[in-house]
């Protein structure tokens, strides 16, 4: 079994049991730290709307019209369906950094990720070839999708 040691004399608590190049392993490091920097978070999506009343003589229906507004919403889907809750703007303020932190989030796993996926497909095919039993003449056995 190959370790892959690395001086940096930080504790690295999850070791490898394969060799990957030192920038693989650096650059996954940094994407696991910046999730620690990532705060409470939300989904979902933060509209801003104006309406028109529909009132004669209200300012909504001058010309050109001065509509009603903003108000502040949080749209996310739960089970299926759209759920929509009232927000003040102090309030919508500070949805709107957790939301962000949820797409910050997003992004650092999806590079997580990406890293990790070229990483074990050099483990993988850094394994001696008849291990991995791919694509047996007649279809017997399970296919493994390696998607
Ligand atoms: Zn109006």
């Amino acid at each position: 079994m190959l370790s892959a040691s690395i001086n940096t004399g930080r504790q690295v608590s999850v070791k490898n049991s394969f060799a990957v190049p030192d920038d693989f392993q650096q650059r996954y490091d940094t994407l696991k730290r910046s999730l620690a920097d990532i705060g409470y978070f939300r989904r979902g999506s933060l509209v801003r709307r104006f309406t028109l009343c529909g009132k004669a003589g209200c300012a909504c229906q001058a010309s050109p019209p001065s509509p009603h507004g903003p108000y502040f919403q949080w749209t996310r889907k739960v089970r299926g369906k759209t759920v929509t809750v009232r927000l003040t703007r102090e309030q919508a303020t500070e949805l709107a950094r957790w939301i962000e932190a949820g797409r910050e989030l997003d992004r650092v796993i999806g590079a997580m990720e990406k890293l990790s996926l070229r990483a074990t497909e050099r483990a993988l095919q850094a394994l001696p070839a008849a291990a991995r039993r791919r694509g047996v003449a007649g279809g017997r056995g399970k296919s493994a999708n390696a998607g």
